[in-house]
C-alpha cells in the first residue's frame, strides 16, 4: 500500500479524530455528583425518575433500565417467551449482542439479508425464513435509520411472533412521526458512550405491555418479588420476599441514571447536531462516483448515530482495507461496523457457513464507519470530508477502466 503522501503531502490534520466520543458537560457532572452525596447510589429515586423520563421522550407506557443494552436485549428476549427450540430472526449487519441474546435463551438464531440500499432488515427476507419454530424477531434500526415497522408487526402479528427493536443507534428516531420506542412489542436502548447518549454503561427496554413490564421487572433483580399478589406463600413478616422467576441482576446504579437523566435533556441539540453532519457528509459525497451514500426512507425521521461510507468497488482502484488505511494516514480514525455476527467462530462452530446473506456479506466489503458525534466542529467536519474526497479522487477510475 502506498503511504499517503501520494496522496496530497500532508494529511490533513496533523490531530487525530475517532468515529464516536461521548459529550459529558457541567450539568452531567453536577447530576452525578448530587447522586454520590445522597443516601441512595443504586435501587434509589433516580431510577424511576430516569424511566419516566423515558416514556414522556418516547409515548410508550412503561420503560425498565438496566445494565447495559446486552442486558436489555437478553430480558426482552426472556419477556417474549423465547426458548430451547425455538428460532429468532435477526440481521448479520449488527452487533452480536442482538443474536446472542437468543442463544442465552437457548433458542437459534436465523440470519435474514438486508436491504442494500438502507442495510436494515429486510422484512421479505424475514418473512420467507418464518417457520412454526419463529417465536421472535430482533430487528436492529441500523445507523438510527428505522426498520419498516408496520409490515414488519402486522407480519409479526399474524404469526404469533414478537416484535423486539433493538434500538441501540435509534433514541432520537421517529417513525412516520411516532417515536422508535413506543412502537414494536419492546424497543431496547443502550447507552454506551460511543451511543447517542449515556449512562457510561446502561441500557432500557420499553414497552406498551403490562405483562411485559412485570416479567422485565422480574428478570431484572433476581426474579424476585415484594409483591403479595405475585407470591405463592402468605408473607411471613415485613422483611418476607419470594424469588419466583430465574432472574439475573441487570439492575442500573442511580449514579448511571443521574447522569442519563441529565443527557437526555441534550438529546434535541446532539439530535440537531447529528443531523447536520449527515447532510454535511452527503452533500460533500454526492457527486463522487466512488462513493455510495446510504439511502433515507422518508418514513424515519432519523437521528443518525453511524455514517457508513459505502465504497464503489467498480470506479476504485483500491479495497476497503488500503482506503480505511489511507483515512488513518490522514488521521481520521474510522471503524467497520458491523462484522456479520456469523462470520465469529463461535458462530461457525454452531455451524452457520458463509454465503447466507450474500447482500450483508458485500455490504461488510465496502464499508467504513466515519466519525460522526455531537462535539465534532465544523473544521472536522471538513477535515473528513476532504479527507474522503482527496482518496476517492486519487484512488478512482474510469467505469470502463480495469
Ligand atoms: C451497542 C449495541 C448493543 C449492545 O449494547 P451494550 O450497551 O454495549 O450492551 C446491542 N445492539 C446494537 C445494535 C448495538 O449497537
Amino acid at each position: 500500500m502506498d503511504k499517503p503522501a501520494i496522496c496530497g503531502g500532508i494529511p490533513v490534520r496533523d490531530t487525530k479524530i475517532y468515529y464516536g466520543h461521548q459529550y459529558i458537560d457541567e450539568d452531567d457532572i453536577r447530576a452525578v455528583a448530587e447522586v454520590l452525596r445522597s443516601n441512595e447510589i443504586t435501587c434509589g429515586p433516580k431510577i424511576k425518575e430516569l424511566e419516566d423520563k423515558l416514556c414522556r421522550i418516547t409515548g410508550a407506557k412503561y420503560a425498565v433500565a438496566c445494565s447495559n443494552g446486552t442486558a436489555a436485549l437478553h430480558m426482552a428476549a426472556m419477556a417474549a417467551g423465547v426458548q430451547e427450540g425455538d428460532e429468532v430472526i435477526t440481521t448479520p449487519i449488527t452487533f452480536a449482542a442482538s443474536a446472542n441474546c437468543a442463544l442465552y435463551c437457548g433458542a437459534r438464531p436465523v440470519f435474514a439479508d438486508i436491504n442494500e440500499e438502507t442495510y436494515n432488515i429486510d422484512p421479505a427476507q424475514v418473512e420467507a425464513l418464518t417457520t412454526p419454530k419463529t417465536k421472535a424477531v430482533v430487528a436492529v434500526d441500523f445507523t438510527g435509520q428505522s426498520v419498516e415497522l408496520d409490515r414488519l408487526l402486522s407480519h409479526c402479528r399474524a404469526n404469533h411472533m414478537v416484535l423486539i427493536e433493538d434500538g441501540a443507534h435509534v433514541i432520537g428516531t421517529r417513525y412516520k412521526g411516532r417515536c422508535n420506542g413506543s412502537i414494536a412489542d419492546m424497543t431496547t436502548f443502550s447507552f454506551h458512550p460511543v451511543k447517542t447518549v449515556t449512562s457510561g454503561e446502561g441500557g432500557a427496554v420499553l414497552t406498551d405491555n403490562e405483562e411485559y413490564y412485570r416479567k422485565l421487572l422480574l428478570y431484572r433483580a433476581h426474579g424476585i418479588t415484594r409483591d403479595p399478589g405475585q407470591m405463592s406463600h402468605e408473607p411471613e413478616g415485613p422483611w418476607y420476599y419470594e424469588q419466583v422467576a430465574l432472574g439475573m441482576n441487570y439492575r442500573m446504579t442511580d449514579i448511571q441514571a443521574a447522569l442519563l437523566i441529565s443527557q437526555l435533556d441534550k438529546l434535541p441539540v446532539f439530535s440537531q447536531r447529528r443531523k447536520e453532519i449527515v447532510k454535511a457528509y452527503d452533500s460533500a459525497f454526492a457527486g463522487l462516483p466512488q462513493l455510495v451514500v446510504q439511502k433515507e426512507i422518508p418514513e424515519s425521521d432519523t437521528t443518525r448515530h453511524l455514517y457508513i461510507l459505502r465504497l464503489n468497488p467498480h470506479r476504485l482502484r483500491i479495497g476497503r482495507k488500503e482506503f480505511f488505511e489511507a483515512l488513518g494516514a490522514e488521521n481520521i480514525c474510522c471503524n467497520v461496523h458491523y462484522i456479520p455476527t456469523y462470520y465469529f467462530p463461535y458462530y461457525e462452530k454452531l455451524g452457520y457457513q458463509r454465503g447466507i446473506c450474500p447482500k450483508a456479506e458485500k455490504l461488510y466489503e465496502e464499508m467504513i464507519s466515519l466519525p460522526l458525534y455531537y462535539a465534532m466542529t465544523d473544521q472536522d467536519v471538513q477535515d473528513v470530508a476532504r479527507a474522503v474526497t482527496r482518496i476517492a479522487e486519487f484512488y478512482g477510475k474510469g467505469p470502463d477502466e480495469a
